[in-house]
């Protein structure tokens, strides 16, 4: 080793993305089209036809430079929140959002603290800055708001929760989450990732903006990657206070958001019909699939988002089974379940296809 850099690089393991299509059409020799990928937990709808049209109107300006401040999609994000335009932070996907929380507060010496099982992601944005980082006992796959409280340190400064969580699509009440906000120290800022919000029964869904306007502390994350249907263009955004939005903004690439998926996100945010449709057809995907799973006397963990974990036994080799029959979900040993792959919730017809593959690949259980 020639080059010189700072051990927390070197500690760090690469994210593991869902595999692509074509990456399995090549390996294993299948058509393409063939192919199911249930890995990445993408809208099976495709994206609004608004948002297709908007991008084709936008095509011919891409010899220049995005707007660094995004002010359209600003304006119409404020409007849609309600929130001053001063509190808004775009993202390249909302993973930008959570490395800018995490590249404007922490540094080595400070900590961060989230969930076992939680979005690999916090574990990588608090890696990539030196802070330490603090993983707080799940209880029953879900966030434990109680642990994760008594895990703050006087050197924390961030707290990351998500909610429903990935991948274990896990939800933490309402009541839970607000008596945690006013147990938090002023100073720790808190993310709260609600990358699948839309996906919430409308009981469910309650109004975390009122939270931002309460506590400077707090930043919201959402993205038009999942139930919006634009995780290829690469937005998110997110809603917190002017102190807080400010320091994010100091640490952002000056255009991290293309002109594209501003105005895709702008067309998206105003289709309400495509983002019902997405919600139903999630609600009856969901339900195909833990029926079916019942149905075999598989174990699944109840979902809120637009995926579920189920129980396979030797989650490795199932994962590889399925993929020979090209069908691709995700393997989530890397978040302390080998046994459990994540399946995320596709078409009537995927969903299909997924249970008979699985079928095929319990069947052929070794001995
Ligand atoms: C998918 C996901 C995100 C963000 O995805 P982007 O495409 O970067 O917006 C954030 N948090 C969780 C929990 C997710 O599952």
């Amino acid at each position: 080793m020639t080059l010189i850099a700072p051990e927390y690089v070197r500690q760090i393991a690469p994210y593991q993305a869902g595999r692509p299509i074509s990456e399995i059409a090549r390996k294993y020799g299948l058509d393409e089209a063939g192919i199911v990928k249930l890995a990445s937990n993408e809208n099976p709808l495709g994206m609004s036809p608004a948002a297709l049209e908007a991008m084709q109107a936008a095509i011919g300006e891409l010899a220049r430079y995005p707007d660094s401040n995004g002010f359209d999609l600003k304006a119409a994000l404020s409007a849609h929140y309600d929130v001053p335009q001063d509190w808004i932070t775009l993202g390249n996907g909302s993973n930008d959002v959570l490395e800018l929380a995490a590249h404007a507060i922490l540094e080595p010496g400070a900590s961060c603290v989230y969930s076992e099982h939680a979005f690999a992601v916090y574990a990588l944005a608090t890696q990539e800055t030196g802070a330490r980082a603090i993983v707080a006992p799940a209880r029953d796959f879900g966030h434990d708001m109680d642990a994760m409280a008594a895990a703050i340190e006087p050197d924390t400064r961030v707290v990351f929760i998500a909610n429903p969580n990935n991948p274990t699509g896990t939800f933490v009440p309402h009541t839970r989450i607000e008596a945690f906000l006013e147990q938090v120290p002023a100073d720790v800022v808190v993310v709260l990732d609600e990358a699948y919000n839309e996906f919430l029964e409308p009981g469910l869904r309650f109004d975390t903006v009122e939270w931002v306007r309460r506590h400077p502390n707090l930043i919201v994350a959402r993205t038009f990657s999942k139930a919006y249907g634009l995780a290829g263009l690469r937005i998110g955004f997110g809603l917190a206070q002017p102190e807080l939005t400010d320091l994010m903004n100091r640490v952002r690439q000056p255009f991290n958001v293309n002109s594209l998926a501003m105005a895709a996100a702008i067309a998206a945010l105003g289709d309400r019909d495509f983002l019902e449709r997405s919600y139903r057809c999630n609600r009856d995907g969901l339900r195909q699939l833990t029926e079916a799973f019942d149905q075999r006397g598989l174990r699944w963990i109840p979902s809120f988002g637009n995926f579920v974990a189920v129980h396979v036994g030797d989650g490795a080799r199932v994962f590889e089974s399925l993929l020979r029959q090209g069908v691709i979900v995700r393997p989530i040993g890397g978040y302390g379940m080998p046994q459990w792959l994540r399946v995320s919730v596709g078409l009537e017809s995927e969903n299909q296809t997924f249970i008979a593959a699985l079928d095929q690949s319990l069947a052929d259980r070794p001995a």
